[in-house]
């Protein structure tokens, strides 16, 4: 039985895991967290994905509480700036586009052209990003779903819904959100060491009896995991599990940041990721309540650190002058297990890839759920591990399929490394769906096989949006009727509006939240 757990390392990853923890086992578990207080978090990771959600609210935790105490803003979409050319952009929204007649809009979309913005003609979610709206109402209402066509005796409906496709995800300040969860942690009885690890203790067969620190002696368990981040002591360093790097496909290995102090009370907040390309890969924008958190995503094959903190600095702006840059080297792959003995890594420490579709936070609530669902017994564990590390695994394989694509479908070809982008090898089979989707869409049949966050719509949108490959509509729709679809872009755009005029700003929603006067 598993009566005790060891989690080493302090970051997102590692408070996550022991509030997650703490509250799924309660007292029938003791938690042990050991961080240390000279080795600093990654201090970046702070936009997410919709699913999200459901890890605050397994906590219990109300966004309307633990939002304003970690700076946190509501992200719609990810907006994909100056990737096909530059000033163009789209969003790859939380709204799955909807059906019309037993065909997606985006196939409709393809096929009748309504107008150059298949993002605003399809998802509702777009023209709230232009208007930098806030998804809930000043009462904290969520916008409306259902809307009543008018002289049409019918209900017209967005695409999402309550727990598939929610239509926002959050950002937050890490840093925050960190100390949040570790005071959440503690009141609940997680045991919080602030020390170093020196050493790993190996017991019978390999296993990992306990972890010696510098000042608190060796420290027990029957469970380790592994949260040290990209340095992996445990898995990778004592247990000596293989990495298996992704940077054939996805070079990119470099960030620098900068955190930017920003009056949104002026600026207003944009309620999304900002995603904007670069000579030598691209920069994030994320907007939190105080400030924006940004950097620049880079590979060291194509620009140097210096070249890519200037490039950054001159994106930002005079905002940026005396800023002190972050800068990251990042490791892209994943461990060939996850879980190995009684060693489970999770956050960077078991993989990453680079934050362009914002994985890295969902990957660690992904690892956290599964572990709750392989919780080890006793009896079949070796089982319960095997499909453990299948399921990560293919949740990451998947993430990076999808990634490469960005690269591949962006019509952007300006320089040696938008170039290179098209040539360089894909992954397995990914360049057969490739062919397959220029004459047909991607559908749930043709996408990666298994769970990995993103359903077939979103593969839609980046080819759509990124406009790199020749994709064709389908023969079957030219012997359609296509008014149906032609009213329901009409309606997206006349609905976008509705919300645009009645919801607050970003901005305003949070100002009032802090203070309803
Ligand atoms: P870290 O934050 O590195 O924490 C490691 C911990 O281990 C620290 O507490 C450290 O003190 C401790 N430690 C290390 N060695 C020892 C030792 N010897 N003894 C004791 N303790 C030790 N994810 C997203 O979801 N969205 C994003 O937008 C996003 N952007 C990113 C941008 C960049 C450039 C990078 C690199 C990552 C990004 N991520 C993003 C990923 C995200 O930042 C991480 O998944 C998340 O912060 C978790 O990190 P971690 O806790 O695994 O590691």
């Amino acid at each position: 039985m598993t009566k005790s757990i060891v989690i080493v390392g302090g970051g997102t990853a590692g408070w996550m895991t022991a509030a997650y923890l703490k509250v799924t086992f309660r007292d029938s578990l003791s938690i042990t967290l050991v961080e240390s207080a000279n080795v600093p978090t990654i201090g970046v990771g702070e936009a997410t994905f919709s699913t999200v959600r459901r890890y605050f609210q397994h906590l219990g935790l109300d966004e309307r509480e633990w939002m304003p105490e970690c700076d946190a803003t509501y992200k719609l979409a990810i907006r994909f700036e100056d990737w096909r050319a530059d000033g163009h952009y789209f969003y790859h929204p939380f709204e799955r586009p909807r059906v019309v007649e037993g065909f997606s809009l985006a196939d409709w979309w393809l096929h009748a052209r309504p107008s150059d913005r298949f993002d605003q003609d399809t998802a509702v979610l777009a023209a709230l990003c232009d208007n930098l709206r806030s998804p809930r109402y000043l009462d904290g209402t969520m916008l409306e779903r259902d809307f009543v066509v008018p002289d049409e005796d019918r209900l017209s409906r967005a695409g999402f819904e309550g727990d598939t496709q929610f239509p926002y995800a959050f950002h937050f300040d890490a840093a925050k959100l960190a100390g949040y969860l570790t005071e959440f942690g503690v009141r609940r009885g997680v045991q919080h060491v602030l020390d170093d690890v020196v050493e790993v203790v190996h017991g019978d067969r390999g296993a990992i009896d306990g972890i010696r620190t510098r000042e608190h002696g060796i420290i027990s368990g029957d469970l380790f995991i592994d949260c040290t981040g990209f340095k992996a002591l445990l898995l990778n360093k004592a247990l000596g599990v293989p990495f298996q790097s992704y940077q054939q496909y996805l070079p990119n290995d470099s960030a620098v940041a900068l955190r930017v102090p920003t009056d949104m009370a002026t600026n207003g907040i944009r309620p999304c990721t900002t995603a904007t390309a670069r000579d030598a890969g691209w920069i994030w924008t994320i907007p939190l309540y105080r400030r924006i958190g940004t950097g620049y995503v880079y590979s060291s094959e194509y620009c140097g650190p210096d070249e890519a903190e200037q490039s950054l600095r001159r994106f930002v702006g005079a905002r940026a002058e005396g800023l002190e840059a972050n800068h990251i080297r990042m490791r892209i792959g994943r461990s060939e297990s996850s879980w190995v003995k009684n060693c489970v890594a999770i956050g960077l420490s078991s993989g990453f890839v680079e934050p362009l579709e914002s994985t890295g936070i969902f990957f660690i609530q992904n690892a956290i759920e599964q572990l709750v669902k392989h919780f080890p017994s006793g009896e079949d564990d070796d089982l319960l591990r095997e499909a453990y590390n299948q399921q990560v695994a293919h949740v990451m394989d998947g993430v990076r399929d999808f990634l490469v694509l960005h690269y591949y479908a962006a019509a952007r070809q300006d320089n040696q490394y938008w170039k290179d982008a098209k040539t360089r090898p894909l992954p397995d089979s990914l360049a057969e769906r490739i062919e397959l989707w220029k004459a047909k869409l991607p559908d749930e049949s043709t996408v990666f096989p298994y769970f990995h966050g993103f359903e077939p719509y979103s593969y839609a949108v980046m080819l759509l949006g990124l406009g790199g490959l020749p994709v064709r509509p389908l023969p079957a729709l030219a012997n359609l009727d296509a008014s149906a679809a032609r009213r329901e872009f009409e309606l997206v755009r006349e609905q976008g509006q509705i919300l645009v005029d009645r919801l607050p700003s970003q901005y305003e929603y949070f100002a009032h939240l802090r203070d309803p006067g």
